[in-house]
């Protein structure tokens, strides 16, 4: 299909690693064990609201360490996934862990949370994507209203027919769509316009270089002014440090994640942090 032939051609330009093809299929068959057995491993990050400092969602990450190759970075092993059409089943496992994980993160800080999943560029562009999260909402009991599907921009690099179809009838359901490493990619400001989504990731690189001398870049201020101008909610990645904290809160930023305000880690390690700032 050309979509996806040409979301495979804009990836390769990016993000190119080390891994020989020969280590692909001993690799491949043991992610193919790992779904199956569900041993994929999920970890969470906070999102925090800037003006009350609350955790309003956490972002599920994928965590697996192979045998085969133990090194792999969490971009990689989708890369080798999306390579091995093992893509849809890595994602399903995710979204299905990520939702059970989430309905017991939210028992345990009481309050209502977002939760946030990654989405292969190629998984969007399958026809039955949206009845693949449909099905896992149902089977999990995760409200559709809670969950927010992250998609990079590369997917709008091509002519994505499918993709659109799958992120309007998601919408229609209540999830709601972010574009994820926003500023990184290939995305016209035409297509953003047009495009049916609710909320900007904003690419960590763009928080990267504020330092404590040189004060917010006057680049991060126009994106965050492109969100107020869409009606797009921004959420500034790669948030570090204090002066990273203080610049994003002065620009107007609504939300924001990075290690400053917490690293992902394990559900039990969330609930039990939870726990006891709630002693506090
Ligand atoms: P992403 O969706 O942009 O996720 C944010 C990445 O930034 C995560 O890397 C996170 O650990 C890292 N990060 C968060 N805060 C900070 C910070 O303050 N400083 C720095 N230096 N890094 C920070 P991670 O977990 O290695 O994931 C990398 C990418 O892999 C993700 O980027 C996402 O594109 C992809 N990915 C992860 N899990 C999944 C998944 O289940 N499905 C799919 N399709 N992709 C996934
Ligand atoms: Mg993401
Ligand atoms: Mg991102
Ligand atoms: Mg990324």
């Amino acid at each position: 299909r050309a979509d996806i032939a040409l979301y495979r051609a804009k990836r390769a330009g990016r993000n190119r690693t080390k891994i020989e093809s020969g280590a692909w299929p001993p690799f491949a068959a043991e992610l193919r064990d790992a779904i199956d057995d569900d041993t994929i491993n999920v970890h969470y990050q906070p999102i925090v609201e800037l003006a009350s400092g609350n955790i309003v969602g956490v972002e599920a990450l994928l965590r697996w360490a192979p045998a085969t190759r133990p090194d792999l970075r969490p971009d990689e092993i989708v890369r080798i996934a999306e390579d091995n059409d093992l893509i849809a089943a890595l994602d399903q496992s995710v979204l299905r862990r990520a939702c059970l994980d989430a309905l017991e993160m939210q028992r345990s800080v009481i309050t209502r949370l977002d939760l946030n999943v990654n989405v292969s560029g190629l998984e969007i562009n399958e026809k039955n994507y949206a009845d693949m999260v449909d099905d896992t909402l149902r089977a999990t009991g995760w409200p559709s209203d809670q969950l927010i599907l992250e998609v990079t921009e590369t997917f709008l690099a091509a002519d994505t027919e499918t993709a659109i179809a799958n992120i309007r009838t998601l919408r229609e359901r209540g999830i709601r769509i972010a574009i994820d490493d926003f500023g990184s990619g290939y995305s016209s400001l035409n297509r953003l316009a047009e495009l049916p989504t609710d909320l900007l990731k904003l690419d960590a690189n763009f928080v990267f270089s504020i330092t404590p001398t040189s004060g917010p870049p006057r680049l991060l201020a126009a994106v965050a002014a492109l969100g107020v101008a869409l009606e797009l909610p921004v959420i500034a990645e790669g948030v570090e440090t204090a002066s990273q904290d203080a610049a994003v809160k002065s620009i107007g930023f609504r939300f924001a994640q990075g290690y400053f305000y917490g690293r992902p880690e394990p559900a039990g390690a969330f609930i039990a942090a939870a726990a006891a700032s709630t002693r506090r």
